[in-house]
């Protein structure tokens, strides 16, 4: 702390030197401070509770007093003592969300305009507001990322979903998740860069500015502060071996040093701001498999949405889970799963499994089992929607229903198995007498 009063003084008798004088009032300079190691909590009681988070020193013949905050907000960027970017990157979101809600009808939802031409449009939203000076971001954690990751998503989501047509929804929906179509081919079919990658050539193109510009204080600060928690030039560091490794052209410069790195794109910037932005937009980088390397990063899916409001551009905010917008497509527009109507038993009549209940009946065809959907799918619904809705009543979809049924073995019921087929319509016949639903099953 003393240090820091030092450090004030120095900055107030330089800014005077050149005829300024420094702004101390709230939210203009003051000092972010992280505490580590020994006597940590000590010191920062201490700050905060005896001090009242303010440092005072004296310098130039006046009495100074130095801020101290948790969280600073520069150029738009808010910097946590703690080096979590989760409150930017939730900020960022908000601003993403509010901005392109006015959009949504007319640009997203707008089929008259090309898809290239509306993701061009929306690209330059995002990066304008929400991911203005991501290129100043480490390298975000999963629960970072995914905070920014979602809500671009769902726009892009809503320019794949505007392209479904409109008179396949309203009759029975086979199935959620013909519509939920995965961040994969969202990004394949509108052709859009993953927000992993939008944020690492932001990061690349600032570290060319940086190299070219050549300016030595701003690059020995960030050579001196590469082995920091969450360094950004760390962050390049790691972004020049992905591109690298990920892109055949630079294949020369895998495993090379940064220092090497900064004096070949010193002679060619522009080739190299090029390279790093046809290298991130092949179609195949954007498969989640490619970019999500940890098991948090695979779960950075955006929410479901519905496919329906998405068409109409009205904006609603994602679900939380497939349920949700089961209970939503239901509740709003009347659709109902195809399997509601395929079945009036409690067995399942394609692997003969008995239930007890129609509820855990649907939850093994809509969930757990697609085999046994798609083969009943190939014959007529047996009930009618409006008979399905009284089963369901009947049969009441509580808990306590569920619960009750479900102390109950499921078991299999005897008879002869119905022949399978495949999706060509021809009988699935493996060898051993052995049914396509898995070896042991015999088809009598
Ligand atoms: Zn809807
Ligand atoms: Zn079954």
């Amino acid at each position: 702390m003393k240090d820091l009063a030092v450090a004030g003084a120095i900055v107030v008798r330089v800014f005077a030197t050149f005829g300024f004088s420094v702004n101390f009032s709230d939210g203009k300079t003051e000092a972010v401070i992280a505490f580590n190691g020994k006597g940590a909590n000590k010191n920062k009681s201490k700050l905060y509770n005896e001090m009242g988070g303010v440092i005072s020193f004296q310098t130039l013949g006046q009495s100074w007093s130095l801020r101290c905050v948790d969280m600073y907000k520069h150029v738009g960027t808010k910097t946590h003592a703690s080096a979590s970017m989760f409150t930017e990157t939730r900020t960022r979101a908000a601003l993403i969300s509010s901005t392109l809600k006015p959009l949504r009808k007319r640009v997203v939802a707008n089929r008259s305009v090309e898809i290239k031409k509306r993701v061009l449009i929306i690209d330059a939203h995002i990066m304008s507001r929400g991911l203005y000076n991501a290129g100043t971001w480490p390298t975000l954690h999963a629960s970072e990322l995914k905070a920014i990751h979602s809500p671009i998503m769902s726009v892009y989501r809503a320019i794949a979903n505007s392209e479904l047509r409109k008179s396949d929804p309203y009759t029975f929906c086979e199935s959620f998740d013909k519509f939920h179509i995965t961040d994969d081919s969202v990004l394949w079919k509108i052709g859009a860069m993953a927000p992993y990658h939008t944020i690492m050539l932001a990061r690349l193109n600032l570290f060319i500015r940086c190299v070219v510009k050549c300016n030595v204080y701003i690059l020995k600060l960030l050579f001196v502060a590469r082995n920091g928690r969450r360094s950004w030039l760390a962050s390049v560091t790691h972004d020049l071996a992905y591109v690298a490794f990920k892109c055949d052209k630079l294949a020369e410069m895998r495993g090379a040093h940064i220092c090497v790195w900064a004096n070949t794109i010193r002679s060619r910037p522009g080739s190299f701001k090029q390279l790093f932005k046809t290298a991130l937009s092949q179609p195949r980088l954007q498969l989640k498999a490619s970019w999500a390397t940890t098991a948090a990063l695979k779960e950075t899916d955006a929410a479901f949405s519905c496919h329906l409001c998405d068409y109409d551009g009205a904006y609603r905010p994602p679900f939380k889970s497939h349920q949700a917008l089961a209970v939503h497509m239901c509740k709003q527009h009347g659709i109902r799963h195809i399997a509601h109507v395929l079945v009036d038993t409690t067995h399942c009549p394609i692997c003969l499994l008995q239930f007890h209940s129609r509820v855990r009946l649907l939850a093994h065809l809509m969930e757990k089992n697609p085999f046994c959907l798609n083969q009943l799918k190939r014959s007529d619904p047996v009930i009618t929607q409006d008979q399905a809705l009284e089963l369901d009543k009947a049969n009441g979809s509580s808990a306590r229903a569920l619960k009750g049924a479900s102390r109950k073995p499921v078991f299999r019921l005897q008879g002869p198995l119905v022949l399978a087929y495949d999706e060509n319509g021809v009988p699935i016949t493996t060898p051993g007498n052995h049914h396509p639903h898995g070896i042991g099953r015999q088809w009598h």
